[in-house]
């Protein structure tokens, strides 16, 4: 996960030890069309971080937004220095748009953060407090409570992590999103990931560093809507496993080796019917075998299919994201990656 090398980093790596000038903290939010929560948001988040009493800045970065998102940035950085946007070429999606977030911030802690205020901002200090006093690289944001999430959403979502503890084998917390705290050396380490599109969600945890947990009420989407329809979150959920295990495509091993023993021993059956002269025209259990492996040879296909998906991405190694502005470093490059 490299941006080109001709991409000057603001310094080196740790910070303070070689007069490191970035500030304390960066709050990263990836925004998709969304003008109406922008105004509230800004305020509630520049409230609390201005609170603060240490740097910070605020990486926003605008994901190909279509309605008015990007006049709103502008006109809100004309008062509050802090703010630095950085504008993708394209709709490239709410991971791509984090991803491009964090690699360009240069802060100690990086906390990304959604649009919306689902997720408070007055977690972040609490955040940040804990990383400092117990030398955390990594601060999840729990959701204790997603009764303002739909029942559907509530169901899918304990699913999908029930799921994914099981496959990347580690601790992925329940009901962590991506409002999360980060330190520059996981930043940095995921700077190093070849992967082309990591699921923070799950590589996170799966990287190991010392990590700490701050629970917060998950609020209703302030204004606008979900920008993550049913078909986003299966396309989540498709990627975060491929990208972790190929255990599905031995799953397929599996039916096939139990199917082979069950066939067998039918055959055999069929075979002691047919000799004794027992044979009846059984449509139905030919009908219902082929309904059956039918399907099942068809959802495997379409797994396989996925792998195959994501070997053709990654070998085409086009970038997650194109920069198409930065709103403070200007004139470099601006592919997002390897
Ligand atoms: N988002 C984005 N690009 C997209 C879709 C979403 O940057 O293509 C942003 C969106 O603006 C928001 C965050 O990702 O800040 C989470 O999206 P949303 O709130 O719609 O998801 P939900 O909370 O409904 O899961
Ligand atoms: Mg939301």
């Amino acid at each position: 996960m490299f941006e080109p090398a001709s991409e000057a980093r603001p310094t080196a790596w740790p910070p303070g030890a070689d007069g490191r000038d970035g500030p304390l903290l960066s709050v990263v939010i990836p925004m998709y069309n969304e003008e109406s929560a922008l105004p509230i948001m800004s305020r509630r988040l520049r409230g609390v971080l201005d609170a603060l009493g240490d740097r910070y800045e605020v990486v926003a970065v605008d994901d190909g937004s279509a309605d008015r998102t990007a006049e709103v940035l502008r006109e809100l950085r004309a008062d509050w220095p802090e703010l630095r946007v950085v504008s993708l070429r394209r709709n490239s999606g709410h991971q791509a748009a984090l991803l491009a977030g964090l690699m360009r911030a240069s802060g100690d802690y990086l906390v990304s953060i959604d649009a919306d205020l689902q997720d408070p901002p007055e977690v972040i200090p609490e955040m940040l407090r804990l990383a400092q006093r117990d030398g955390l690289h990594v601060v999840y944001g729990v959701r204790s409570d997603r009764s303002t999430d739909t029942a559907f959403k509530r169901g899918t979502a304990s699913a999908y992590y029930r799921l994914m503890r099981k496959l990347a084998g580690r601790h992925v917390p329940a009901q962590a999103g991506d409002f999360r705290l980060l330190s520059r050396d996981v930043v940095e380490v995921l700077r190093e990931l070849p992967e082309r599109t990591p699921v923070l969600r799950v590589v996170v945890p799966w990287l190991g560093f010392a990590s700490g947990e701050v629970s917060y009420l998950r609020a209703e989407r302030v204004a606008g809507e979900t920008k993550y329809p049913l078909s986003r979150m299966v396309r989540l959920a498709a990627d975060s496993v491929t990208s972790f295990s190929a255990a599905p495509l031995r799953i397929a091993t599996w039916f096939g080796a139990a199917g082979m023993v069950v066939s067998s021993v039918l055959i055999v059956m069929a075979f002691v019917r047919y000799l004794a002269g027992a044979t009846v025209p059984g449509w139905a259990s030919v009908f219902v075998a082929v309904l059956f492996f039918g399907a099942v040879q068809m959802l495997f296909l379409g797994l396989l299919g996925e792998y195959v998906g994501r070997i053709y991405t990654a070998i085409q190694g086009r970038p997650a994201y194109l920069i198409a502005e930065d709103s403070i470093v200007a004139g470099e490059s601006l592919v997002g990656r390897r």
